[in-house]
């Protein structure tokens, strides 16, 4: 069996007909785009007509999209500029326990510069409140930034709800989508989303490019200072073959959307259920529908996630842990811990995200597999045999 990829949330590969779109601006096309001739007129037009197709599919103007060189930027482009631009009408911020760190690092950046940020509670699989949406708006709130799809457990956020509430009290709204983009459909006018946040490499796009939507209006400084690229609000020569690449991965993340986005749907399901029935003592994390089509997190009692992983890795699976350990910590997720998952629990938790290249044949291979891989860890288990022994103690 060859190797499976099932960490598309992590990043996903650039699909071939991107790389082709990408290739002649590395080389024949090289061009400084801000240049008079020609030659670098090509990029400049290349560069519109990615930016036209990305608005398009988010139902949004041209001049509304942004480039940055990650999500991570466009988070921080979003938050920080809001703060600042806005501070004369208040300082109070609203988010999720449960976002991104890009979002979460970023509230807790500004909260040392004086603002004040409203961490939302959500709920056991993982969803926010409207009604705490609203509770927590205050005089002095100027933005509410709250995540369209978790990048762990794959909730989806009620974003048409959120952004009413946002509009109704004058509020701005950020939401980063970089998980959610090709996988749920978005139009940020009818959603009343003020500023959105996506990334390349997460839709089989490159790495290193992504994009800050802006809607027409909404008052925001420049995130770079330099020259006159992106409005002069995103200073920097262009990455051409970056941005032709997103455009390309976007347009065909929408191709045929509704077919794909069926096909993994049922390959999630299944793939949830086979996990469930052949693993004694599991739990899916997050939504059971409202989720991403594409992810299945569980949470597999007596295992640690990490060595888990390990041995899903030697049968040639790749996936990816509940445990957040970016710092070199095996902390557990701050995700799970959010919806009142206990610490164990979350230290046994798995994340598998599908991509649109996955079959049915690989998570059959998977749903073989994992039920032996856990048997085999759970007999090493101190903590299993103990429970083992009072179960049965108990049904005597
Ligand atoms: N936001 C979410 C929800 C993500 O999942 C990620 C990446 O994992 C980011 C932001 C950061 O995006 P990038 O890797 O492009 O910086």
């Amino acid at each position: 069996m060859n190797k499976i990829y099932l960490d598309h949330a992590a990043t996903t590969p650039v699909k071939k007909e991107v790389l082709d779109a990408m290739l002649p601006y590395f080389t024949e096309s090289f061009g400084n785009p801000s240049s008079v001739y020609q030659l670098a007129q090509v990029n400049k037009k290349a560069i519109d007509e990615a930016r036209e197709t990305i608005a398009n599919h988010l139902g949004a103007s041209a001049n509304e999209i942004f480039f940055t060189g990650s999500g991570t930027e466009a988070d921080n482009w979003a938050i920080k500029g809001i703060a600042e631009a806005y501070k004369s009408k208040g300082n109070h911020i609203i988010t999720s326990k449960i976002e991104h760190h890009a979002v979460l690092h970023t509230c807790e950046y500004l909260e040392k510069q004086g603002y004040e940020i409203t961490y939302l509670d959500v709920d056991s699989a993982g969803n926010i409140r409207p009604e705490d949406v609203k509770k927590a708006i205050k005089d002095t709130t100027i933005l509410i930034t709250l995540m369209y799809a978790n990048n762990e457990i794959g909730t989806i956020f009620p974003i048409s709800e959120i952004g009413k509430i946002a509009k109704e009290h004058q509020i701005i709204f950020h939401t980063d989508a970089v998980q959610a983009v090709g996988q749920v459909k978005i139009d940020v006018k009818e959603q009343n989303i003020d500023l959105l946040s996506l990334s390349g490499h997460k839709i089989c796009g490159p790495k290193g490019i992504a994009v800050l939507y802006i809607k027409r209006g909404v008052k925001i400084g420049a995130f770079i200072h330099g020259g006159a690229q992106e409005r002069g609000r995103r200073a920097g020569t262009e990455n051409v073959p970056g941005i032709v690449g997103l455009g390309k991965a976007i347009e065909l993340a929408y191709n045929d959307f509704d077919h794909k986005i069926a096909r993994v749907t049922a390959l999630r399901d299944e793939f949830i259920k086979g996990l469930l029935t052949n693993i004694p003592y599991c739990k899916l994390n997050g939504h059971p529908h409202k989720r991403l089509p594409n992810n299945i997190n569980i949470a597999v009692e007596f295992v640690e996630g990490e060595s888990l992983l390990l041995l899903l890795d030697m049968n040639g699976i790749a996936a990816s842990s509940g445990s957040a350990c970016t710092s070199g910590s095996l902390d557990p997720s701050h995700v799970l811990l959010a919806l009142g998952i206990p610490h164990e629990k979350a230290h046994g938790s798995v994340r598998f995200t599908l991509g649109e290249y996955n079959t049915k044949e690989e998570i059959d291979y998977v749903l073989e597999k994992m039920p032996q891989i856990v048997q085999r860890m759970r007999d090493m288990s101190p903590l299993y045999e103990a429970f083992l022994k009072t179960h049965e103690e108990e049904k005597k």
